[in-house]
């Protein structure tokens, strides 16, 4: 299991800092069997910051939405590291450091601290989420290696929902299965997660722009008016979404 996990640290030979044990440093790229093969690229370009911090609003959002989740950690960085000197092993701590360092857009870092909260309570599934969070963000936009992080993010999500099956988690999860072609599997996944969290907008959404994909036209059409049908959503751009999709299938049977 621990291989899946990822929840160990090995040092870089390239850049001497710690490092989960992926097959490359998440801080330099640097392969870790081979350091003298070429890095994995790791700059962002403007198009991908801009990429990078409209996922970050979306997860903030997203995660106030299923977990009641408000706290601004990034005011708290100094206090907690103050707080990991004393006691640097307590898997809160370096989760929480994780958190402040992803709303701070060091995604890189956040992947470390999160891995070694891992490291002290490898039952601790918001770790897993909220790294399976950060690797999500860095999917780069413009071609590049995306099934690496795709492959980072799922198989973290994969054991915060053995762990702590939820709403949120499984609509990550579906999303990206969904966007890698596996529409059927990602349907199945959002029924999980209506099963669990019967009122969480977005899975109606989501599942029904995923049989919309696969022309279950009337299905479709049944999952965004319930996404309608909810008296709150955050995003006006998904009403506008959900109230086209609906137009274009209806003009379709014309
Ligand atoms: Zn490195």
């Amino acid at each position: 299991m621990a291989d899946v996990r990822y929840n160990q640290l090995v040092v870089c030979a390239h850049c001497g800092q710690e490092t989960p044990n992926y097959e490359d440093c998440v801080l330099c790229g640097t392969p870790l069997q081979d350091p003298d093969a070429p890095p994995r690229e790791l700059e962002a370009d403007d198009l991908q910051t801009m990429m990078m911090d409209a996922k970050l609003q979306e997860i903030k959002t997203k995660r106030e939405l299923a977990y009641a989740d408000t706290w601004d950690h990034a005011d708290w960085m100094a206090e907690l590291l103050k707080l990991a000197e004393i006691a640097p092993d307590h898997p809160k701590v370096q989760l929480y450091i994780g958190a402040a360092q992803i709303e701070g857009e060091q995604y890189r870092d956040a992947v470390v601290s999160l891995t070694r909260a891992l490291i002290a309570d490898p039952e601790l599934a918001d770790a897993y989420r909220r790294r399976a969070d950060c690797q999500y963000i860095l999917v780069p936009v413009l071609g590049g290696d995306t099934q690496a992080y795709y492959d980072r993010a799922l198989a973290d999500y994969e054991v915060a929902l053995s762990l702590d099956p939820d709403a949120y988690t499984y609509n990550a999860h579906a999303a990206i299965i969904g966007s890698l072609g596996e529409w059927q599997d990602a349907i199945r996944e959002y029924g999980q997660a209506i099963d669990l969290a019967p009122d969480y907008p977005e899975t109606f959404f989501n599942r029904g722009y995923a049989h919309k994909v696969l022309g279950n036209k009337d299905a479709a059409i049944a999952d965004l008016e319930r996404y309608l049908g909810f008296e709150d959503h955050w995003n006006q751009e998904m009403v506008a979404q959900a109230q086209a999709h609906i137009k274009e299938m209806q003009e379709a049977d014309l």
